[in-house]
């Protein structure tokens, strides 16, 4: 039979199965590899190509789950499509193979009742406690990560005395979200949206539906009685959210309603609970998981319908290791096992609407906010005309709404997406501009921490005391703001106020991220600074001012969705304003008022804007209506890589309809210490790239610390 691996190899591997063993595809499996072991799962009955004398024996059959045929043919389809190798997706697939392992018993933490708490205790081991006495024993992983504190926190804790660890049950039985509690009483527009999205779950088969409505319209009330659908019939659920980090309020919107929290699947999970959480999901007992991409490829056997929430992030799109779009990829799934898969937005990407008007997606609308709230009012801020002073970044007119805002006794929120003081520190003597070692990028300042930072790969340095260019002393100068220096601005003209900062600097746990929503709802912040990830569907009521510092900001660049993307941003950011009974005001400081971005905004016209857009696409041959697939080459030697880049050149495809661009540097030639080059191949809609690059590649051989990344439908170029 065939083995395939978690391993980015070309294929499966044979083996011969002993005769006591009774294998069936989907089952998994020790087999030797090399001087090895590793587990790997049953493919198929295998090539035949081998004397089966000479094929190395299966060691042992592993008691698990089997991988259910579809989970196996979901690997298949998106390691063809995403040209990755099979064994990559699988490693997806089986998560870690500690997956594997059977469950073992696991250690749960609990207060020691009537314990006296030491004498000193740190904000963090409050939280600690305060966690234990609301609820039941945690593991340890899960327990630091809902506090938001490091492991040795609760160790300490256990060395004073205060808390105790139990043995917990080796199956945790997850908690089953209940169908059968009431929901909401729905408007008549969710009402009807209501009734063909269950009627599409009851029914079963493929469909996929646009779920449409501005911001607090109600489309997660109206996805939850989908959900309750599809729980009724007996399905497992699987929602897809784009910053899972960021979901608190979500999570706990979902266990009102279904009275469980549900199950989570995202790159924070401790071991254990990811080792637990993956059974469950197999044999079945957990029926609804809220995750990130990466919840895709969970070995769900029952699955009957998908939730992509936020459908148009950017986030859903996994740009490392296998490169995939997880939105696209849950539709594949949904298609492959026959059920419904719902997208979520109220500013759907381009693919969906284009898919929607072709009438490959189905599309309910929710026309207005719940409750007759009304929209906020957008207007533009010709910064031309009302330039801010010098050194600051709010202009009169932003500053004056700012001041009534704050007077009225309401919240106002100032949204920068650039962490940080500032985006660039040069030297004011020689101009020397202070660049990651590592990566075509500047370094940026973090003054909360003091230190520089770069922001894609994470290397970390000190102010130098001089230049290393010129020796000029104190002589670095910061170039333009970031959130920290735009507090910095609002402190010193409004310093009554309760200013909170919320970007990912300051916000980095669920805890956190809960304490500082649960601050602003609470009305203990005045003045909100924020990146996007103040963007994300949270509900602050009296929060009726929204100034955004730089609108033009992400509209610079190559980014085929500049435009998009930042009209998706702006639009969610202003949804923040004004969502309960006061009216709310949205504010654009911008350079370019007649921008068809900021027109849309201010003449709330989406579906104008994204028709423009849609022309543009269609007139340049872009995605959706052609596709885009990237290769990059990468190694440490640029020489090496650009000798690559010429071989690669020499045999593009010259088809008709189909361009290739490049090579050229990569939209960050240098990154993580690697020299990248770019090809950009353009092709008709009806042209499939993967044939193409496959046979265009054939023949190139890859040596050293070379490397070749395939990016289909990229997102960044
Ligand atoms: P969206 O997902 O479109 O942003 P939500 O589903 O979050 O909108 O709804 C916005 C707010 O209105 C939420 O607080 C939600 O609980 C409330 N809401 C929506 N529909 C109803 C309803 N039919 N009855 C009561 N409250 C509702
Ligand atoms: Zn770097």
């Amino acid at each position: 039979m065939s083995v395939l691996l978690p391993l980015p190899l070309a294929g499966a591997y044979d083996y011969r199965v002993p005769p006591e063993f009774e294998l069936e595809e989907g089952d998994y499996v020790i087999v030797p590899l090399g001087r090895r072991e590793m587990v790997g799962v049953v493919w198929g009955a295998g090539s035949g190509e081998f004397d089966p004398k000479r094929l190395k024996n299966v060691v042992e059959r592993l008691e698990a789950p089997r991988m259910p045929a579809a989970v196996r043919r979901f690997v298949d389809w998106v390691a063809g499509y995403s040209m990755a190798a099979p064994g990559a997706v699988l490693r997806m697939a089986m998560s870690v193979s500690a997956a594997l392992e059977p469950p073992r018993v696991l250690t749960g933490y609990r207060l020691v009742s009537g314990a006296a708490l030491p004498a000193r205790v740190t904000e963090a081991r409050q939280r600690v406690v305060d966690l234990l006495k609301e609820g039941p024993p945690r593991l340890l992983s899960e327990l630091a990560r809902e506090a938001g504190c490091s492991t040795g926190v609760i160790k300490g804790l256990v060395e004073a005395g205060a808390i105790e660890t139990v043995e917990l049950p080796a199956r945790m039985s997850p908690p089953v979200p209940d169908w059968r509690l009431p929901g909401p009483t729905l408007e008549p527009a969710q009402a009807q949206a209501v009734q063909s999205l269950r009627h599409a779950v009851t029914k079963g088969g493929f469909s996929a539906t646009l779920i449409d409505g501005v911001t607090g319209a109600g489309k997660t009330e109206v996805y939850f009685e989908a959900i309750a659908a599809a729980l009724e019939a007996g399905r497992q659920v699987l929602v897809l959210l784009p910053e899972i980090a960021l979901s608190a309020q979500w999570l706990g919107r979902f266990e009102q309603r279904f009275g469980a929290k549900p199950a989570q699947w995202h790159s924070d999970l401790g071991s254990a609970e990811r080792r637990w959480t993956w059974r469950a999901v197999a044999e079945g007992e957990v029926r609804l998981v809220v995750g990130a991409r990466s919840a895709l490829f969970l070995p769900f056997a029952e699955l009957g319908l998908i939730v992509v929430d936020e459908e148009h992030e950017s986030a859903f799109k996994q740009e490392d290791g296998v490169i995939y779009q997880a939105r696209d990829m849950a539709v594949v799934r949904a298609h492959q096992g026959q059920f419904p898969v719902l997208l979520v937005s109220a500013t759907p990407s381009l693919e969906t609407v284009q898919n929607v008007a072709t009438a490959r997606y189905g599309a309910v609308h929710l026309p207005d906010r719940h409750g007759g709230a009304s929209l906020p009012r957008i207007s533009t801020i010709d910064l031309r005309r009302h330039p801010p002073p010098r050194q600051s970044w709010i202009s009169p007119p932003l500053r004056k709404a700012l001041t009534e805002t704050l007077a009225a006794g309401e919240q106002g929120l100032l949204f920068l997406n650039r962490r940080g003081y500032a985006p660039l520190t040069l030297c004011r003597t020689c101009g020397h501009r202070l660049q990651c070692p590592h990566c075509t990028a500047w370094l940026v300042e973090h003054r909360f921490r003091g230190r520089l930072q770069c922001h894609h790969c994470g290397y970390t340095a000190e102010l130098p005391p001089a230049c290393p260019a010129c020796n000029a002393v104190d002589s670095f100068a910061a170039c333009g703001p970031g959130v920290e220096r735009l507090a910095e601005e609002v402190v010193a003209l409004y310093p009554q106020a309760r200013l909170a900062v919320m970007t990912s600097d300051t916000v980095f746990s669920v805890r956190g991220a809960e304490e500082m929503v649960r601050r602003i709802q609470a009305h203990e912040v005045d003045l909100l600074i924020g990146t996007q990830i103040v963007a994300k569907g949270h509900h602050f009521p009296m929060l009726t001012l929204v100034g955004v510092v730089d609108a033009d900001l992400g509209l610079g660049g190559g980014d085929l969705r500049a435009a998009e993307r930042t009209y998706q941003l702006l639009h969610q950011v202003a949804g923040r304003a004004g969502r309960a009974e006061r009216p709310g005001q949205v504010l654009l400081q911008t350079f370019d008022p007649g921008h068809p971005v900021m027109q849309a905004l201010v003449g709330d016209d989406r579906d104008r804007f994204l028709a423009e857009e849609s022309q543009d696409r269609q007139r340049t041959g872009m995605p959706p209506f052609g596709r885009l697939a990237a290769l990059i080459l990468s190694g440490e030697s640029p020489e090496a890589v650009d000798r690559l880049a010429r071989e690669v050149a020499a045999r593009a495809p010259h088809l008709e309809g189909v361009t290739v661009l490049g090579p050229a540097p990569a939209p960050l030639a240098l990154l993580r210490g690697r020299h990248r080059r770019r090809f950009l191949m353009k092709c008709r809609r009806d042209q499939a790239p993967q044939p193409l690059i496959r046979e265009w590649l054939a023949p190139i051989k890859l040596s050293g610390s070379l490397r070749l990344q395939i990016d289909i439908d990229p997102y960044s170029f």
